[in-house]
C-alpha cells in the first residue's frame, strides 16, 4: 500500500473520529485539501480495506475497519453515536445454524431518538 501524505492525513481524521465521517466532513477538517482529493483518498483507503463505509440519506460515511462498532442515529438531530459493545454472537450462531450461512461480518445501525431529543419530546 502506498500511503501518500494526503491519504495518511485523511486516514488519521477517520480513525481519530469516534463517529463515521462523510467526505465533506473530512474536507472541513483538512482545510488545505480539496474535496476531490479527499474523495480519492477515501476511495483508495476503502478499496485497500483500511476503511469501511455505508450510505444513509445519500451520504456515504467512512469509518475505520480496525475497530468493530455498531451505530445509533438520531432521526431528529441526525447525529451518529458509536456503540462499542457487540452482543451478536448468539444471534450469528442462530443464523448460521438456521440458514446455513457462513457469516463473515455484520453492520448494525439503530435509529430512534437520542437522549437529548427524547427529553425535548416528553
Ligand atoms: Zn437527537
Ligand atoms: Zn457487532
Amino acid at each position: 500500500m502506498r500511503m501518500t501524505k494526503n491519504r495518511e492525513q485523511v486516514y488519521k481524521e477517520i480513525i481519530n473520529s469516534s463517529v463515521p465521517l462523510t467526505a465533506y466532513e473530512v474536507s472541513e477538517r483538512l482545510k488545505d485539501m480539496s474535496l476531490t482529493t479527499v474523495y480519492r483518498a477515501l476511495e483508495y483507503l476503502h478499496q485497500s480495506g483500511y476503511l469501511k463505509r455505508f450510505s444513509l440519506d445519500n451520504y456515504t460515511y467512512y469509518y475505520s475497519s480496525s475497530v468493530h462498532r455498531h451505530f445509533f442515529r438520531c432521526v431528529k438531530c441526525g447525529r451518529l453515536f458509536p456503540i462499542d459493545e457487540c452482543h451478536m454472537d448468539e444471534y450469528e450462531n442462530y443464523l448460521s445454524g438456521h440458514f446455513k450461512f457462513k457469516i463473515q461480518e455484520h453492520f448494525v445501525l439503530f435509529s430512534g431518538l437520542c437522549e437529548e431529543c427524547y427529553k425535548k419530546e416528553v
